[in-house]
């Protein structure tokens, strides 16, 4: 099964994703650790990459986009997917529909995290990340309500998006996110 997990930054979804893996057994596509990874090794995408995420906001549609079909190549069909960080804009979702339709994977569900604002300011400024200093946030922040927003009425649409509350300890959030997921695997057989 394929899975999309969309969360604002600081709510917790890098490690509910990992939990989550574990549990489905899925690879896990964290878009924001590729995109570290290409500026680690200082490649032409790494470093078209930085110029936007050292500044909270978002790289380009197309080079994620690829990012992602080269990626996918590499990944046998005998795991599913767990998609974290991705897709934050409707041309990202309306790619990976596609994407997935070409590798014959369908997506079982779409995860949304759902924790108050004031909350992921908090958490924020205390994990001392590169962009985690107080103007970068913001932009990330205002990114989520703007760009990834529309994301989520996207898969309302097409009645795949299942809100999780996350607040709570990381195994109570966890215990719900499971909750879901296993519903869905019993629904899709
Ligand atoms: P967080 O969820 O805390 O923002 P991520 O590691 O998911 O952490 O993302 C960090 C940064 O990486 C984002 O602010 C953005 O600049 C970039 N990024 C991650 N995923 C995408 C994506 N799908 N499209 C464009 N940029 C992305």
């Amino acid at each position: 099964m394929q899975v999309v997990f969309i969360g604002p930054p600081g709510s917790g979804k890098g490690t509910q994703c990992q939990l989550l893996s574990k549990h489905l057994d899925a690879v896990h596509m964290s878009m924001g650790d590729l995109l570290r990874e290409e500026i680690a090794a200082g490649s032409d995408a790494g470093v078209q990459a930085e110029r936007f995420m050292s500044q909270g906001k978002l790289a380009p549609d197309d080079l994620v986009l690829s990012m992602l079909r080269e990626h996918l190549e590499q990944i046998g069909q005998e795991k599913g997917l767990l998609f974290d960080g991705f897709p934050r804009t409707v041309a990202q979702a309306e790619g990976l529909e596609k994407v997935l339709r070409d590798h014959s994977r369908p997506l079982g569900v779409v995860l949304q995290l759902v924790v108050p604002e004031q909350m992921l300011v908090d958490r924020l400024s205390t994990r001392g990340r590169a962009d985690d200093e107080k103007d970068t946030v913001k932009t990330r922040l205002g990114v989520f309500s703007n760009q990834t927003f529309p994301v989520l009425d996207y898969y309302r649409d097409r009645d795949l998006l299942r809100e999780i509350d996350g607040v709570g300890s990381e195994q109570e959030v966890f215990g719900r996110v499971r909750a879901c997921v296993d519903a869905c695997q019993q629904k899709a057989g």
